[in-house]
């Protein structure tokens, strides 16, 4: 229903979302389709169903039907970047061209380059990047101290098109590791967890999907989907979708914090630590139409298929 290559006003007001994954037992559900897709609305007030899935607010999803993610150039000191590469890669096939019932879902994914930035951040109207990156020192969230990880969303909130998605992996507080002995808190699972965050799906109360809230220390379960979280994305990204595949973020593709304002060639907002979030606010700039594509990184398309068996490896 929408054409990245046609030229678009900037959204209206865009709100950024936060969805962590926490040690947590939540509630349970054997429901064979109980997945629930985020939506616009935040926070305690939003109106939800039996399955505790939210029924106010538009449904997230993105746009186009391959979306381009790019991993932080600095890894975690406990992780190579070699097998922080190979780990995401798997992580983003498992939710990659799966198959529903009348056709491929229409949603892939892509490797951009590598980025320094260190922060999730959107920058409106400037280069941009999904990054997947480690908080080796601090977590800076406050409440559930326990985080594995956070995935924030920054969307239109007018229609619930997804305009940057990032990955914070919280090692300041956890042992991440990427074997399949010794498993402490397996890297593949819980970032195949976030991607889920990433595309517009929320928890699910099911109990053995992916999209559940709940990670046990040692499983590597939630490395491969479920039904249930294929469901969810066949809903989302259903097959013959008409979308057009336009991995670059909005603006094009940024490597710094800050991004580059497309109008001056600016490096954009900074501060002292060379790392700036723009602030998101309620104004618009309409008529102003996004700018061309400024940068495309290499591109890896993931287009491996997958059945809806379960294969943990
Ligand atoms: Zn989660």
């Amino acid at each position: 229903m929408h054409d990245e290559s046609s030229s678009r006003r900037a959204p209206g007001v865009v709100v950024g979302v936060a969805l962590a994954l926490a040690l947590a037992t939540a509630f349970t559900s054997t429901d064979a389709e109980a997945y629930c897709r985020s939506t616009t609305c935040i926070g305690a007030d939003c109106a939800r169903d039996a399955d505790g899935c939210k029924t106010t607010g538009e449904k997230l999803f993105w746009a186009s039907s391959c979306v381009g993610f790019s991993l932080q150039a600095d890894s975690s000191e406990f992780i190579p970047f070699k097998y922080f590469e190979e780990t995401a890669q798997r992580s983003f096939v498992e939710w990659s061209d799966l198959e529903c019932e009348t056709g491929v879902a229409t949603m892939a994914f892509s490797q951009l380059d590598s980025v320094e930035c260190h922060e999730a951040e959107h920058n409106r109207g400037g280069t941009n990047a999904n990054i997947i990156l480690f908080q080796d020192t601090m977590w800076r969230y406050t409440g559930v101290d326990n985080n594995l990880a956070k995935t924030t969303v920054t969307f239109n909130d007018e229609t619930g098109e997804i305009l940057d998605a990032d990955i914070e992996i919280n090692h300041a507080n956890n042992n991440f590791t990427i074997s399949d002995t010794d498993i402490a808190f397996d890297l593949q699972a819980i970032l195949t967890h976030e991607i889920g965050h990433f595309v517009g799906i929320d928890h699910s109360p099911d109990f053995s999907a992916t999209m559940y809230a709940g990670y046990e220390e040692g499983s590597t379960d939630q490395r491969s989907l479920e039904p249930d979280d294929v469901f969810a994305v066949c809903d989302a990204y259903p097959p013959g979708r008409a979308a057009s595949c336009a991995p670059e973020p909005k603006g094009g593709l940024g490597t710094e914090c800050g991004g580059v304002a497309p109008e001056d060639g600016d490096g954009g907002p900074a501060d002292a630590s060379g790392c700036a979030v723009r602030e998101v606010d309620g104004d618009d700039e309409r008529g102003s139409p996004w700018p061309a594509l400024l940068l495309v990184g290499a591109l890896v398309t993931f287009a491996t298929r997958r059945g809806r068996s379960k294969g943990v490896g």
